[in-house]
């Protein structure tokens, strides 16, 4: 690996059509992970495909002494679909470069960051061939598919990736190519689809109205009973236990190069209604909500049909900060739309998923709480590395999107991660003309080759 060109590798792996959810694309599937393994083996990793009920992941490692640091690489190498690809401006799998970024399905998301992790630790290896560090690799094939597979694996590896210190994670995002902002919080998700059922078959309006329960009305009626008129979420004990702002943490968002106004015009819309005295911005990032994600049932076609329709349905999900448990905030809705729910019809709740948040407080940035000292190096290593390299110190901010492997590697293994954000808005990540910004790409192996060769000074 003498001569690694990053953005060479970054279009032979954008052209591996790795796309999880369609087995169309098997071949893809191989070819990226097969690509991406010959690399790691090449630069001294001990690869190990791992099988799964559906895409294999690569576990490297290059384990050295159990006395020194140890770090895993979290990545994954399925993409989203491309579709629609009438949008696209160039073939979504053949990589092209314009204005210094590179276009094609998953440049960004998650290919840029595994091959800038790569080339970092191939120039940290060039400086230092004996670097006292073990770093284990982890690449799933299933992060888009909701990371299925996961939980059987951490079971399986447990021992081996218990022991290591902390991962580093690049799969989140940073507001614009100057300020890289540290993840330090992901919200965790649950999921539940309401069915209402009336009348076995629709009814004659004229005939039965008045005298027979609309699931419809009953649906709105409770959908509507579970927010109070500021927004809040009406379901007793949603709220309890969630974690508490430090100041730190406000001061952080303060800096965040974005104001209302500006939120406002990117999203198309006049207001915005953030519950609980929180601004939006920090709704976003500190409160859990709960939103009605599609809603219907009845005649959907042109014009007028007179009927009380048999049905009614809706698609909830809730985001939730740390402290709420999600299988009982589940339970906590599944309640509340019972409760609600009057005689002459018949609910039926169907659970989804759910995931737990996941936070991590910066040894650095609390004085309450206490990380381990490798941890607390780590998060000075990456500071400093990204001052250096960026110009500017990173913002530490807790996102409002979801990463439930995260929380499962916390949970199951006790890794706390480090997530450096290398995403930008103008990335288009899941959709059309996604692309990645390639100076970004340049600094980020600057800054990850540093972090590694920090390592050796613990
Ligand atoms: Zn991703």
């Amino acid at each position: 690996m003498e001569n690694f060109d990053a953005l060479e590798a970054l279009k032979s792996y954008i052209r591996f059509p790795s796309v999880s959810t369609d087995s169309k694309f098997l071949d893809g599937m191989d070819n990226a992970r097969e690509y991406i393994s010959s690399i790691l083996e090449g630069i001294g990793f001990n690869v190990q495909i791992v099988s799964t009920e559906c895409h294999p992941i690569i576990y490297a490692e290059r384990f050295i002494n159990k006395d020194y640091p140890h770090i895993v690489l979290y990545g994954h190498y399925d993409v989203q679909p491309a579709d629609p690809l009438g949008l696209w401006k160039s073939e979504a799998f053949e990589p092209v470069i314009k204005d210094g970024r590179i276009y094609g399905r998953g440049s960004a998301d998650n290919k840029g960051p595994t091959i800038v992790h790569i080339a970092a630790i191939i120039k940290a290896f060039k400086q230092n061939a004996n670097l006292p560090l073990n770093i284990t690799y982890v690449i799933e094939g299933e992060e888009e598919m909701g990371s299925p597979s996961m939980p059987k694996f951490f079971d399986k590896y447990y021992e081996r990736i218990s022991r290591a210190d902390l991962m580093f994670v690049s799969d989140t995002g940073s507001p614009n190519t100057n300020q890289i902002v540290i993840t330090t919080a992901l919200r965790g998700l649950v999921e539940l689809e309401v069915k209402l059922k009336g009348p076995q078959g629709d009814l004659h309006s004229g005939i039965h109205g008045g005298a027979v329960i609309n699931p419809l009305h009953v649906l709105s009626e409770i959908i509507a009973s579970l927010h109070n008129k500021d927004g809040s979420v009406n379901i007793p004990g949603f709220y309890h236990g969630i974690q508490e702002i430090e100041p730190w943490e406000l001061n952080e968002l303060k800096q965040y190069p974005l104001d209302v106004d500006a939120y406002k015009a990117m999203l198309c819309v006049e207001d915005l209604h953030s519950p609980r005295g929180f601004s939006p911005l920090e709704a976003v990032r500190f409160e859990p909500s709960l939103e009605v994600n599609g809603m219907g049932g009845g005649y959907q076609g042109e014009g007028t049909k007179t009927i009380i329709p048999s049905q009614a349905f809706a698609k909830i999900t809730c985001r939730l900060v740390s402290g709420q448990e999600s299988a009982r905030i589940q339970d906590l809705v599944l309640n509340a739309l019972e409760d609600r729910c009057p005689s002459g019809v018949q609910l039926e709740v169907r659970r989804g998923c759910h995931a737990n948040a996941y936070s991590i407080v910066p040894p650095h940035k609390s004085c309450t709480k206490q990380g381990s000292k490798v941890l607390e190096k780590a998060f000075k290593f990456t500071d400093t590395a990204i001052e250096k390299h960026f110009y500017k110190k990173p913002l530490y901010l807790r996102e409002g999107g979801s990463i439930p492997v995260i929380a499962d590697f916390k949970h199951r293994t006790g890794l706390d991660a480090i997530m450096v954000g290398l995403f930008t808005p103008q990335d288009n990540l899941h959709a059309p003309n996604e692309s990645f910004d390639i100076k970004l790409m340049y600094q980020a192996i600057d800054v990850f080759s540093d972090i590694f060769l920090s390592f050796s000074d613990i």
